[in-house]
């Protein structure tokens, strides 16, 4: 299938249809519109109808013009959609919708994904929106989604979150190289979760930090053993690395006895995300995105610190200083473009 420069991310759902996310222009308004009111019609009210069901064609367009807008398809059928729009410095999220027939898939999280990974990569550093008190459900999916209370407006909580650390990475080499500098911020009784599909370069991001942190190598792929400790050759921490590919559970990731060296080491867990996460009270997570061109070598490098042992800042200059690597330019504290786009 052809993708289009406007085109994000697509991943096929169990069922086998295509979903694919991509931005809005101003052609897309009608679609935009129909979803709004499609999604916000089906929701419960509580006091006064959403106010999404207040757009017109207009108010759509403007938002599109003064914002971005994300549109979810299923097999290119309009499924779900996200207004972004800057107001107080940062970006807020609204019109966050998916069509009733569509929902319980995983839509609604997969485009959030998206949208997050994209303001990050637009140089962006927070994201908040404005979530009804009456709905705990709601603010329960915010905050599995990273987002934390933050504020109150109206009948309104501000749910808040920062944005991970975004940087493109070119080749196998610049990612060696930013292994090597996050290796300066590590230190021993880390976590790092690294995600990202087969042959997005989770190990060789790996060893660079080996290299970085002067362990004992050659770091590769320790598919075949779960488990690698490489011993520090001067008196920095050893790095112990796992590949929970073939791990279901927590329970089996606690049978190979990672509490043991956890303290003494950094611990890079790949393919962690949803396993290891209960290994220490904080981590760094690390993500890595192809683009959706195959022939495209670049990568994506996504950087969220969770806890408060890290700094965005420290990571944020670690990341943005490695030769061939590119930070997107930061945005934040940047002047509205009109005083009225609050979605
Ligand atoms: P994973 O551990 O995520 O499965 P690997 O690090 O083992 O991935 O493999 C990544 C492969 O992609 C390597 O062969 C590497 O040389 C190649 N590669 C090409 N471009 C890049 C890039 N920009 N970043 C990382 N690896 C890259
Ligand atoms: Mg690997």
């Amino acid at each position: 299938m052809s993708h289009d420069a406007h085109e994000l991310a697509a991943a096929l759902l169990p069922d086998g249809s295509e979903l694919t996310v991509r931005l809005a222009d101003l052609a897309d308004a009608e679609v935009a519109l129909e979803l709004m009111h499609a999604a916000f019609r089906a929701r419960p009210v509580v006091g006064e109808a959403p106010e999404a069901l207040g757009d017109d064609l207009a108010s759509v367009r403007a938002r599109i013009a003064h914002g971005t807008g994300y549109l979810a398809f299923i097999d290119g059928v309009p499924a779900g959609l996200v207004m972004a729009a800057r107001q107080l410095g940062a970006m807020r999220l609204g019109r966050v919708g998916v069509l009733p027939r569509f929902r319980e898939q995983g839509i609604a999280s997969f485009l959030v994904g998206v949208v997050l990974e994209h303001l990050a990569a637009s140089g962006e550093e927070h994201v908040h929106l404005l979530a009804r008190k009456e709905f705990p459900q709601i603010l329960a999916w915010w905050a599995k989604h990273g987002f934390a209370p933050d504020d109150e407006e109206g009948n309104c909580i501000v749910m808040a979150r920062s944005l991970p650390v975004a940087v493109e990475v070119p080749d196998a080499d610049a990612m060696r190289a930013l292994g090597e500098r996050l290796a300066g911020v590590l230190r021993a009784g880390d976590l790092i979760i690294a995600s990202g599909d087969l042959g997005a370069g989770k190990t060789t991001l790996t060893q660079g930090i080996g290299a970085g942190l002067g362990v004992v190598g050659p770091v590769i792929s320790p598919t075949f053993v779960l488990s690698r400790v490489h011993p520090a050759q001067g008196d920095g921490p050893a790095l112990v690395h796992v590949d929970a590919y073939r791990l279901g559970s927590f329970a089996e990731l606690e049978d190979i006895d990672l509490e043991e060296s956890l303290d003494t080491a950094v611990t890079l867990v790949e393919w962690g995300a949803g396993v290891a996460e209960g290994l220490a009270p904080g981590r760094l997570e690390i993500d890595i995105r192809r683009g959706i061109d195959p022939e495209d070598e670049t990568r994506w490098v996504f950087l969220t610190p969770i806890g408060p042992r890290w700094s965005r800042t420290a990571l944020a200059e670690a990341a943005q200083a490695v030769p061939g690597v590119r930070a997107p330019a930061s945005r934040a504290g940047r002047t509205p473009k009109t005083p009225e786009e609050t979605p």
